[in-house]
């Protein structure tokens, strides 16, 4: 048996694994790309690493089943192969995303090193060929389609969508043209929210946009897109140590029936979870990935403390997890792609992303 398996279908917590094709400029061959890496070797639902291909085979693998061989298994909801297409990736979330219009909190996180295949999951290639389009531009599509179909059974819902950045531990509205905008998280009087609801949370100055159709989401993908890039440029490779959250919320009324509902998609790129050497890095470039330890280390506990019910989960102890509030904990769903680079040399750091998604479990 072993014990770093995430069991099937446990509480409402998914973990899918994703290892990425190798790319072009990585050496791939152009009939290869489908390959598994020599190193590595999965069905459905088990990753295994060689790790002996990892340098030190004398390292301690605590915790992890360790064979004769240095194979390190590691046990998902679902792993998808390099060549698995972003379609048949969400196809295996498409219930999820359509649970927010049944009123639940949804959260669907992207963890990995830079580089692993965040990014193309979430929002894939956006102005390509429509294949190419990742998770994002997929669940908005499914959203509005589905809310059209259920018109004919009552149903009107009201969408907003909003997208923030969260970096160094501070907020950034990613919809905003002024940039500069100071913006905090506030947590709403549970007496005088009208839904009832205790400890709400909210962003003070927050650009949050009525939409009404798939079409009018894009625009503002594409914006914030640009927001991060000219500050990619002040700021070399900021998007990859900071955290994007997409969000969708969707309140629905029945005017056959009187229901009413109300739910949150959230769609989050996380911060590269590389390890930054300790040796080397300092000032600015340390306290950022102090930051980033912090705040991913903050949400494995959150997540743990969640499906142990434990009686104090430690939101506040990092933004990412406070604005998340509301949608990780009771009603709520949450899923994370563990992202995997197919590159050998990163072996390392791909063991380290596979160990911390089976603590989430
Ligand atoms: P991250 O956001 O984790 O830093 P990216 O999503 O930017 O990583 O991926 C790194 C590179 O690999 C990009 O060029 C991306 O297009 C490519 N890539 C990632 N995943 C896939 C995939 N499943 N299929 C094809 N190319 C991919
Ligand atoms: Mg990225």
């Amino acid at each position: 048996v072993l014990h770093n398996t995430i069991q099937e279908l446990k509480g409402n917590i998914r973990v899918f694994a994703r290892l990425r094709p190798m790319l072009p400029t990585e050496g791939a061959n152009s009939d290869g790309i489908d390959d598994i890496p020599h190193f590595a070797w999965y069905d459905g639902n088990v990753l295994e690493l060689d790790k002996a291909m990892d340098g030190d085979p004398n390292e301690t693998m605590s915790g992890l089943k360790r064979t004769t061989s240095q194979k390190v298994e590691f046990n998902f909801d679902r792993v998808f192969a390099p060549s698995s297409s972003q379609a048949e990736v969400f196809e295996e979330i498409a219930q999820l995303v359509q649970s927010a219009l049944d009123g639940y909190n949804v959260c669907i996180f992207a963890y990995g090193q830079t580089g692993s295949g965040k990014t193309h999951t979430m929002e894939g290639d956006m102005e390509g060929t429509p294949e190419h389009r990742g998770m994002i531009p997929r669940a908005v599509e499914q959203i509005f389609c589905t809310a059209e179909k259920l018109k004919t059974k009552g149903w009107e819902y009201k969408i907003t969508a909003s997208f923030l950045e969260i970096y160094n531990e501070s907020l950034r509205d990613l919809l905003d043209s002024k940039q500069d905008k100071k913006m905090d998280i506030k947590l709403k009087d549970g007496r005088s929210s009208k839904d009832n609801k205790t400890n709400d949370v909210y962003v003070s100055n927050q650009v949050v946009v009525d939409v009404n159709s798939e079409a009018e989401v894009y625009p503002l993908l594409k914006k914030a897109n640009k927001h991060r890039a000219v500050a990619a440029t002040k700021c070399n490779d900021r998007s990859s140590r900071s955290h994007s959250v997409f969000q969708l919320t969707i309140k629905g009324e029945n005017h056959l029936t009187s229901e009413s509902c109300s739910g949150v998609l959230n769609l989050i790129d996380l911060a590269g979870s590389e390890q930054v050497k300790k040796s080397g890095s300092q000032g600015k470039q340390l306290q950022e990935a102090q930051n980033i330890n912090k705040s991913l280390s903050n949400l494995s506990l959150v997540i743990t403390a969640l499906s142990n019910k434990d009686s104090y989960i430690p939101y506040r102890n990092s933004k990412l997890t406070h604005l998340l509030q509301n949608s990780l904990g009771g009603n709520s769903k949450t899923l994370m792609f563990v992202n995997v680079s197919p590159q050998e040399e990163h072996l390392g750091e791909s063991i380290n992303s596979l160990r911390f998604a089976t603590t989430v479990n």
